[in-house]
């Protein structure tokens, strides 16, 4: 077995303990440099001293997304912005966006882990490596495309959609590994059947790195036979740099999180008290090693079974489960992150459209498809209902820009759509259950 970084994969639990009270120590006071967190932990009197051991943890308050929504992103900055070399953006625009600093040096970490990750698959630098992921704020393009150059690999920054180019890149190019949003590894089989090509036969492919959403075990059967590769889970978030968070080992049996960068927890949502090994609950974070914007015990609202028994690949850091779900109503649709109050807002502002309002969910080809359907005033109806179709393209243009992705909108008349008495169902999923 061989390994990037075998000193740090292989670490014994003594010696990770000591890293991550140093490490965590000097979070800690690189965190009380930002304004947040100087007000959050100075309020209760943390510092560096409150932490002796990793459990120290405990003492310190949990900060969730609304946190970074509610506050500048420079109150997190606990360097000058002048060693602010790039910033990130958490996908879906909710509100203000979550806005992510980097140093230099958190570059370089980040690209490092990723090269760890990747190189644990069999990863080399004779891959040619097709990164089909969006570049730009999204975290998935560049933070691969630096590790995969890190690792040595030719790397194609081939960037999302254009199925045929990307067809073509891969055969002109002999890929052998492509970095791709599961759902659209599936939708891009249909590509491959009709221009002729089988993926098997006429091209190089052997590894794909599937991510950015929640699928199933059977979604990546599916890749893996149809494509003739072996598929590996990858995990991240922006908040925690982006993918690099935790990956799949080629025992593909839950994926490592490099606890020597994060410190792990998994929480009962409820009474927010860490839950036993295997039992399923909410992953929440520290970094330890990261400069311009250090994040103590974030709650990122993935659902996951930490699996603490020993990885036969020989790496000691512990594996969470595939993502089961999350513990608010953030919604994944082609790897944005949406809210349904996000389509609230755009209706709630649009004249014409009354208050009952359903999203549905489905899958077409294996591509997620949202449909939202609203009721309207009675007037929009009348005639040949052309303010209705009207209205309906003016919502439809209003709520891309507000999503990033374009759902169909229906307008339909009041009193059509269920009205519940109790809390109202505002979305109904009928995507295939990961
Ligand atoms: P973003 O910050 O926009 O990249 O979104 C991060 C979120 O995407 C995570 O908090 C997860 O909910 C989801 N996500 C990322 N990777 C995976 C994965 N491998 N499986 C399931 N969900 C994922
Ligand atoms: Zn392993």
């Amino acid at each position: 077995m061989e390994f990037w970084n075998k000193d740090m994969e292989t670490i014994g639990s003594g010696r990770l303990e000591s890293h991550t009270v140093t490490h965590l120590k000097a979070t800690v006071g690189r965190a009380l440099r930002a304004p947040f967190y100087r007000k959050l932990l100075g309020d209760s009197g943390l510092s560096e001293a409150s932490v002796t051991r990793p459990t120290d943890i405990d003492k310190f308050p949990f900060i969730d997304k609304d946190d970074l929504r509610k506050h500048e992103p420079a109150d997190f900055l606990s360097v000058p912005m002048k060693q602010v070399v790039r910033m990130h953006s958490s996908s879906g625009t909710t509100g203000r966006p979550v806005v992510v600093f980097h140093t230099k040096y958190d570059i370089d970490q980040w690209t490092d882990l990723l090269a760890r990750c990747l190189f644990m698959t069999g990863f080399r630098d004779t891959d040619v490596f097709q990164n089909m992921m969006g570049y730009g704020l999204f975290t998935g393009g560049l933070g691969f495309h630096y590790g995969a150059e890190r690792v040595g690999a030719l790397v194609i920054p081939a960037g999302a959609g254009n199925s045929k180019r990307q067809i073509m890149l891969m055969k002109q190019y002999s890929t052998t590994a492509v970095h791709i949003i599961p759902s659209y590894a599936l939708h891009l089989a249909s590509i491959f059947a009709e221009e002729g090509v089988d993926p098997r036969r006429d091209t190089k492919l052997a590894r794909a790195y599937v991510g950015a959403e929640p699928h199933s075990e059977e979604s990546r059967k599916k890749i893996e036979e149809f494509y003739g590769v072996d598929a590996f889970n990858s995990y991240g978030l922006s908040e925690m740099c982006g993918p690099g968070v935790a990956f799949e080992c080629p025992e593909k049996n839950g994926m490592h999180i490099w606890e020597d960068r994060y410190l792990v927890e998994v929480i009962d949502p409820k009474t927010l008290t860490a839950v036993e090994p295997g039992v399923e609950g909410e992953l929440v974070l520290t970094t330890l090693d990261r400069q311009a914007m250090p994040i103590i015990r974030y709650r990122t609202r993935d659902r996951v079974r930490l699996l603490a028994d020993p990885c036969p690949c020989g790496r000691t850091h512990r594996r969470i489960s595939r993502i089961t779900g999350r513990t608010d109503d953030m919604l994944i649709i082609k790897g944005v992150n949406i809210f349904p109050v996000q389509v609230e807002r755009v209706l709630m502002r649009t004249d014409g459209v009354g208050n009952n309002f359903l999203i549905d969910l489905d899958t077409v080809d294996h591509i997620d498809r949202m449909t939202v359907r609203v009721e309207g005033d009675s007037a929009l109806f009348a005639a040949d209902g052309g303010a209705a179709r009207a209205l309906e393209k003016r919502i439809v243009a209003d709520l891309k820009s507000e999503l990033l992705i374009t759902p169909r909108v229906t307008v339909v008349p009041a009193g059509t759509l269920p009205a519940g008495e109790g809390k109202a169902v505002r979305v109904v999923d009928s995507r295939p259950k990961q």
